[in-house]
């Protein structure tokens, strides 16, 4: 594995975060169009757990989409990263563990792009999985914003719709919505669980 990591400077992390329609997806998607127009080797991954919409591309809420390799643990990276290989954009690492702030340091210290896309904050407004690491160790931040579906202001908040208080819960439209801060109500889904049996979104519970 190590012999593919030839030191190519300047590597970097960087981390596109913020919460669902924030357009992380479509960030990660633009940049790495650009690598393509500057003929540079990318490779893009997304977490098993994430087919929402295709087993193997990274697809965005305005249906763009690239493909992508699609991994069960960060470490999977080093096993398709080549000694061209220049960037490498992860998409929803927020389900990845925080060995993913390994895997990316390591790839930016022997110069490669990293580009990581992934919810900042969980349906309850916590640090969602290693994105607070992850966010600690980024050279570059771009934080992305959605329209509050309440009030129309800059949305930063994902609020779950479904009565489900499961910690992971692989959704879209119907089941999630984006909320400003006075808007996000981080109890709701909780109150709904409890006030009747289990929806059947709780089926696609992964
Ligand atoms: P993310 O990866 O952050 O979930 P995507 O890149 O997949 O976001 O999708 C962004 C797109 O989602 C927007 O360009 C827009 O077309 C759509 N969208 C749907 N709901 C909203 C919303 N409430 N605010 C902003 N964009 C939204």
């Amino acid at each position: 594995m190590d012999h593919a990591f030839t030191k190519l400077r300047p590597g970097c992390i960087e981390v596109i975060c913020g919460c669902m329609y924030s357009g992380k997806t479509e960030e990660l998607i633009r940049q790495i169009r650009r690598c393509e127009f500057a003929k540079q080797d990318f490779l893009t991954f997304k977490p098993e757990i994430d087919k929402r919409y295709s087993e193997d591309e990274i697809v965005s809420h305005n249906n763009e989409s690239l493909q992508s390799i699609v991994i069960a643990n960060a470490k999977d990276i080093y096993k398709h990263v080549q000694h061209t290989t220049r960037v490498i954009g992860i998409d929803e690492a927020q389900f990845f563990d925080s060995e993913i702030v390994e895997v990316a340091t390591k790839l930016a210290q022997h110069g490669r792009r990293v580009i990581v896309a992934g919810l900042d904050t969980d349906w309850q407004g916590r640090p969602f999985g290693p994105m607070g690491e992850l966010l600690a160790v980024a050279d570059i931040i771009r934080k992305q914003y959605a329209i509050c579906v309440q009030c129309g202001e800059s949305a930063t908040r994902t609020q779950r719709l479904v009565a489900d208080d499961s910690e992971v819960l692989v959704g879209s439209f119907k089941m999630y919505e984006a909320r400003c801060r006075d808007h996000f109500d981080p109890e709701l889904s909780v109150r709904l669980a409890s006030s009747k049996a289990p929806s059947k979104a709780s089926s696609i519970h992964p």
